[in-house]
């Protein structure tokens, strides 16, 4: 009974872990699409959904533009 609990702990936790492994590698293929904001008057880097050209810094409230690359 404790080898068959065993087993099915284990089973659990491989399958999260496949899971796990499965949803990171469907999110990390390139680069996240939020743009990426990088505050001029405190330096807080954050980002910000794809179509805000500017992003207000949740540290020191001043508005930044998105960071091209
Ligand atoms: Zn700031």
């Amino acid at each position: 009974m404790i080898v068959a609990y065993v087993a099915l702990s284990l089973g659990g936790l491989a399958a999260a872990g496949v899971y796990e492994e499965f949803r990171r590698r469907r999110f990390e293929p390139g680069p996240s699409q939020d743009r990426i904001f990088r505050c001029q008057k405190c330096g807080y880097v954050y980002t910000d959904e794809p179509d805000v050209d500017m992003s207000r810094c949740s540290q020191c409230g001043s508005v930044n533009a998105a960071i091209e690359f």
